[in-house]
This record gives C-alpha cells, sequence and structure tokens, in this order.
C-alpha cells in the first residue's frame, strides 16, 4: 500500500520530553514525579509520551477517564495509573477490570468503590478551594474514608501559575491540615506550575502535565524546560499581491505596497487558532514570515517578502513558543497543545 503524504507535521522530541520530566522530578526534591497525559499527552500522543517517560524512570501517570487508561495500559511496565474523573456508574464494569486506581472525588464515588472494590487501592480527591472536583475537608475527616485503602491522597490548585497569588498558600495550608488528619499512604498537591512555587508543596508525589510538553507556567521555568512540539506545514500556493488589494476572508488585511505571500495548508483546524491572525509567523532560513490576514479552516498566508527563494511545496516551521503564542493568540498554553488536530503526521525525534 502506498502511504499518502501528509502535509503536516508535528514533530516531537522524545529526548527534550524527557529532560523535562527530569527537570522536573530534581524541583520535586524527596517527592516522586508524575506525568499527567491526560488528552492523548496533551495533544501529543499519550501512548509515546509513556512510553518514553516510563524509560526516563516515571511511575505514576494520571489520565482523565477509563477510555484514556485503556489506551496507555499496554504501556506502563508496571508504573501506576490514576483516572482523575473517578468512577460513576457505568464506569464500574471497566474499573473492576483494570489495575488502575480511581481518583474518587465525591461521596459518592467513594460508596461506590466501598460496595464493589472495597479494599482495592483508591486515590481521593479533596477540594481545598478550587471548587472543581473533589470531597471537602469535612467530608475528608468525617469518617467517610474509613475502611478504604487510600494510597494518593491529593488536592489540586486553582492559581499556582500565579506565584504570589494569596490562595496558593491558603491552599497548601489547607492540605497540610488534611494531611495531619486524613491516612493515607502519599500526599500529593503540585502541578506543574506547583512545582515551581517551591519544596513545601511537592509532599510526595508531584503531578506534572503541561511543563513535560514544553509549556512554561512561569517565567522560573525559562531556560529548564525545553521545546518538545515542532509543527511544519508547506506551501500550497506562492503569489503577488498588488498594493491595495486585500488577503483572506473579510478582507481584514489590506496590503500597503505589493507584497509576496504563501498560502500554507495549516489552519484552526489544525489548532492553529484563529488568534494566530495577523499574529503568527512562521519560520523559514532565518527569515521570520509574519500572517497576514484570517487564519482559515485549512491555510493560513503568510508574507513572503523576506524569503525570496522559498516556493511552492517546500516546509516552513511555524513559531510554536508555547508562552509567546499563547499571548499571540489569545489562547492558553493548553489549547494550543491540545488542540494540535488530527492531520498531522506526528513524528517522534
Ligand atoms: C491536569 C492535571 C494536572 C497537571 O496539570 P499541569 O498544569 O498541566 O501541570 C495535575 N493534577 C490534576 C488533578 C490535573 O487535572
Amino acid at each position: 500500500v502506498l502511504g499518502v503524504q501528509s502535509p503536516l507535521r508535528l514533530t516531537i522530541d522524545g529526548s527534550a520530553l524527557a529532560a523535562n520530566w527530569r527537570w522536573l522530578a530534581a524541583r520535586s526534591g524527596s517527592a516522586a514525579c508524575g506525568a499527567a497525559v491526560k488528552a492523548d499527552g496533551y495533544g501529543l500522543g499519550a501512548e509515546a509520551t509513556v512510553r518514553q517517560l516510563v524509560r526516563a524512570g516515571c511511575r505514576d501517570f494520571f489520565v482523565a477517564t477509563w477510555a484514556e487508561a485503556d489506551a496507555v495500559r499496554p504501556m506502563l511496565e508496571g508504573a501506576a495509573l490514576s483516572v482523575l474523573h473517578g468512577v460513576g456508574a457505568d464506569d464500574m464494569p471497566q474499573a473492576m477490570l483494570s489495575d488502575a486506581r480511581p481518583v474518587l472525588n465525591s461521596a459518592a464515588q467513594v460508596a461506590r468503590w466501598k460496595a464493589n472494590a472495597s479494599g482495592r487501592p483508591c486515590d481521593v480527591m479533596v477540594d481545598t478551594g478550587m471548587n472543581r472536583l473533589g470531597i471537602s475537608p469535612a467530608e475528608a475527616t468525617s469518617g467517610l474514608l474509613d475502611g478504604l485503602a487510600v494510597d494518593t491522597l491529593m488536592s489540586h490548585l486553582a492559581c499556582a501559575d500565579v506565584p504570589n497569588d494569596p490562595m496558593n498558600e491558603r491552599q497548601r495550608a489547607a492540605f497540610q491540615e488534611l494531611r495531619r488528619a486524613v491516612p493515607a499512604a502519599r500526599y500529593s498537591l503540585a502541578n506543574s506550575a506547583g512545582i515551581l512555587l517551591g519544596a513545601d508543596y511537592a509532599h510526595d508525589l508531584t503531578r506534572p502535565g503541561l511543563a513535560l510538553y514544553g509549556g512554561r507556567p512561569q517565567p522560573a521555568a525559562d531556560g529548564h524546560i525545553a521545546p518538545v512540539a515542532r509543527i511544519e506545514a508547506r506551501i500550497v500556493q506562492r503569489r503577488r499581491v498588488s498594493a491595495g488589494q486585500t488577503i483572506g476572508y473579510n478582507a481584514t488585511f489590506e496590503t500597503r505596497r505589493d507584497m509576496e505571500v504563501a498560502i500554507l495548508n495549516i489552519g484552526y483546524a489544525d489548532g492553529y487558532f484563529r488568534g494566530f491572525s495577523d499574529a503568527g509567523h512562521a519560520l523559514a532560513g532565518g527569515a521570520v514570515l509574519p500572517v497576514v490576514g484570517r487564519v482559515s479552516m485549512d491555510l493560513t498566508a503568510v508574507c513572503v517578502d523576506a524569503a525570496a527563494g522559498l516556493d511552492e511545496g517546500e516546509w516552513v516551521e511555524l513559531g510554536f513558543d508555547l508562552p509567546a503564542s499563547a499571548a499571540a493568540s489569545g489562547m492558553s498554553q493548553y489549547e494550543l497543545l491540545t488542540g494540535l488536530g488530527h492531520r498531522y503526521q506526528r513524528i517522534w525525534s
């Protein structure tokens, strides 16, 4: 069978991923360092991510759902897996067949686990102020958890990407209280940004996601966290647009002078979002090629005045430094990663 050429490339640097994990593990001090691989490894590919991080020494993985758990199970080689959404009624048959631990989030989930799987290890999420998932501290200390084999008791930080937000210290203190009052084998609080808040946040196990994949949640990560994902597209057509013309949908960009333009086969369906309209750029041979006009579903125009020899069919890289791209596009670093679509050939290097 002849392979159909993919017109888009997403190159994933496996050694940068492993190096980022090792840096986060070192920053976690004596705590073990896990890895959040939900949403298909933040869009890069969960199976290959788990394989790479198991090799680096990671022993604790986190997914959102049992379907995600099933997908990475063959790669675990004995490492532990936690399912962050816990167990709904529909999940029980799958959960009973799996070695993965549910992260129990509500009194109903706790009751369900006790009724069906009493004695089997589980994790528990306690809400210390985010009001997303988790039982309350009052519930956690009320005897609700008696009889459960709690491996990891965890909570999640709401504002860790803002180092001086007072909410961080409030949640840290609340979690410290829980640690004293609720028995568990291990305690875990910090995501990527939480690791950067310092040793007081690490406890026994950290749970980075974003920074593994090259995201930098705080400037403290700059220079330490390496980029992991590179995206490249091809030039479908090169054209000369004369002064006074417009480019793209709704004619938002008007040429003030004659301009050389390349049309790239990438668009918002590939996670190159409309926020990059007139704000993103491509790179070719040292030249910076600014996006001109609106990003379309499958196509994006860039000005190639600075790249005289660049022709149809050639590859260009899209600027994808995560903090800079988030600022330029108005999307979060998380959305930029998880939005990368299905049209890329994913190449692990
Ligand atoms: C997604 C998630 C993480 C990882 O967070 P990052 O900000 O990507 O490091 C950790 N813990 C929980 C509960 C999560 O949902």
